[in-house]
């Protein structure tokens, strides 16, 4: 995809018969819409089509012949009716083949969300062999990009790119951002500065009030906001002529410090990992982790940074009761009376943890991820998490919803958050 042409115009196609019929509002190409004006692509046309393989392959090849590129959302499901990728292919004369790397993502999803992948989802990772397959962190369908000759009368060598998402926007959404726009932004003609504001511990719609003013006004720098699993990004994004034009983001990001204050964990690129390995490493401080419902996920995320071994000194899964007790040092009677998933324990851990294993600051993290509270009459997504220093022990209660690997991934974003904001 990188001898590619350049991108000027798009046309956006809408794959559903739920949408014409009615039953869902086409919020993605809303979404989509105010993505490509920000990036300087004139979109000419939306186009909301059924679930039908002849009417779409029709309706791609038009579009392509038109346009410099063809976004799609929807339709790339496992069932007979989600026939996207397959109309796609045929306008781009190009046969479909089992995308290995797709087909083992899939594979791991189902593990992620502890169910067996049904056969059909195979399906899904048929893709045209030289398409880019784009990764679905949030769902099953992987998206593609591939090339398409689309002669028209003015041109007969025109060719569009295709670029297939799937249509859930949760799915959607960080597909594009993550790796559609980074794409695009490299084929148009136009030029950006962009700057990621990066937020921990508010919630989306919350985030968006606060600054409802700047995003209802802008036009250049525009503003995007979008969600991931418990953390909270803005994209700004500058169009510019010419490299020494004038910064208008700096003075937006700083209304952002203003309105955000300590919720802002990364005005840049790092991941909250990363802010939390860097601030560690500069003050010369060690880590361990004691973890009950996240059996090492916590360990497992930090050590994705490199150099992590100098911070992380090692950790304790201490899922049975027996174990918090007789390495982390957990009283029976908080286990007893008080149960695995408390205050006391939360705290009992991380003490426990940082005297055995001799670091800086240990962190510990006990609840209940379900689906079923075992044993228990304390609700599902409740967590405690308690972080352990020279300075004394802090312990948070959070109380968070979503399925088992839901609570268990912002179980670990919030135990990284506590670490920044004991140290930041
Ligand atoms: P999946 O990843 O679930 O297999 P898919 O690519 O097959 O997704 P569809 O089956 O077409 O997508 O749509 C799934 C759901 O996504 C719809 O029921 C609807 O809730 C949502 N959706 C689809 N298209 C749109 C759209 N254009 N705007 C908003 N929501 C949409």
């Amino acid at each position: 995809m990188n001898s590619a042409p350049t991108i000027r115009t798009a046309e956006i196609l809408c794959v559903g018969t739920e949408l014409l019929m009615g039953q869902v509002i086409n919020s993605n190409a809303n979404f989509l819409a105010s993505e490509l004006v920000s990036l300087g692509i004139s979109s000419y046309r939306q186009i909301v089509i059924g679930d039908n393989l002849q009417r779409l392959r029709e309706q791609i090849v038009t579009s392509a012949s038109r346009a410099d590129l063809v976004v799609l959302t929807g339709g790339l499901g496992p069932t007979s009716d989600d026939i996207t990728m397959e109309a796609a292919a045929e306008a781009a004369g190009k046969k479909l083949e089992l995308h290995n790397e797709s087909y083992d993502n899939i594979k791991h999803y189902y593990q992620r969300i502890c169910r067996n992948m049904p056969q059909s989802n195979k399906k899904q990772a048929m893709l045209p062999s030289d398409a880019t397959a784009l990764i679905n962190k949030n769902g099953t369908a992987p998206g593609a990009m591939f090339l398409c000759n689309a002669p028209n009368l003015d041109d007969p060598e025109h060719m569009a790119y295709l670029i297939l998402l799937p249509g859930p926007p949760s799915e959607m959404r960080p597909m594009f951002m993550d790796q559609v726009r980074p794409f695009l932004e490299k084929h148009n003609s136009a030029r950006f500065r962009t700057e990621f504001i990066r937020l921990y511990g508010i919630g989306e719609s919350a985030a968006e009030e606060r600054v409802k003013d700047l995003i209802d006004s802008q036009t250049n720098p525009t503003i995007a906001p979008y969600a991931s699993e418990g953390e909270c990004l803005f994209r700004i994004t500058q169009r510019i002529e010419s490299e020494d034009e004038e910064d208008r983001i700096r003075p937006l990001v700083e209304i952002f410090k203003d309105r955000f204050g300590d919720y802002i964990y990364e005005v840049g690129q790092r991941s909250l990992k990363e802010v939390v390995f860097d601030l560690l490493f500069e003050k010369g401080m060690t880590l361990s982790f004691a973890e009950s419902c996240t059996a090492g996920m916590a360990s497992s995320e930090f050590v994705d940074v490199p150099g992590s071994s100098k911070v992380l000194m090692g950790s304790i899964v201490a899922y049975d009761n027996r174990i918090k007790e007789q390495l982390l040092g957990v009283t029976k009677e908080v286990l007893v009376d008080m149960g695995s998933v408390s205050r006391e324990c939360a705290e009992q851990m991380a003490v426990g943890c940082r005297d055995l294993l001799k670091t800086d600051m240990a962190v510990s993290i006990t609840g209940i991820a379900g689906p079923t509270a075992y044993g228990t009459n304390k609700p599902v997504g409740l967590v405690y998490l308690a972080l352990a220093d020279k300075d004394g022990t802090d312990v948070s209660e959070i109380n968070l919803s979503g399925n088992r690997m839901r609570v268990r991934r912002v179980s670990v974003l919030h135990a990284f958050n506590m670490i920044r904001k004991r140290l930041q």
